[in-house]
C-alpha cells in the first residue's frame, strides 16, 4: 500500500551510530545544554559549577 509506505518513512527508528555517543552530563546525567567542546562533557549548569575546579577562569 502506497499510503502505508509513505507513513513508514516517518515512523522508522533512527539508526544509532555506535561511534557517536549520546552526550550526557557527567555530573547530573542531563542531556540538555551540553558542552562537548574540549571534551568537557558537562551541561551548561554543571559546567558553571565546575568551571573553576577544572581550571577555567572568567575573563570579564
Ligand atoms: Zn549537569
Amino acid at each position: 500500500m502506497a499510503e502505508n509506505n509513505r507513513m513508514d518513512k516517518h515512523n522508522q527508528k533512527k539508526k544509532k551510530n555506535p561511534k557517536y555517543d549520546k552526550p550526557k552530563c557527567r555530573v547530573c546525567g542531563g542531556k540538555r545544554g551540553m558542552i562537548r567542546k574540549y571534551g568537557i562533557r558537562l551541561c551548561r549548569r554543571c559546567f558553571k559549577d565546575n568551571a573553576l575546579k577544572i581550571g577555567f577562569k572568567k575573563y570579564n
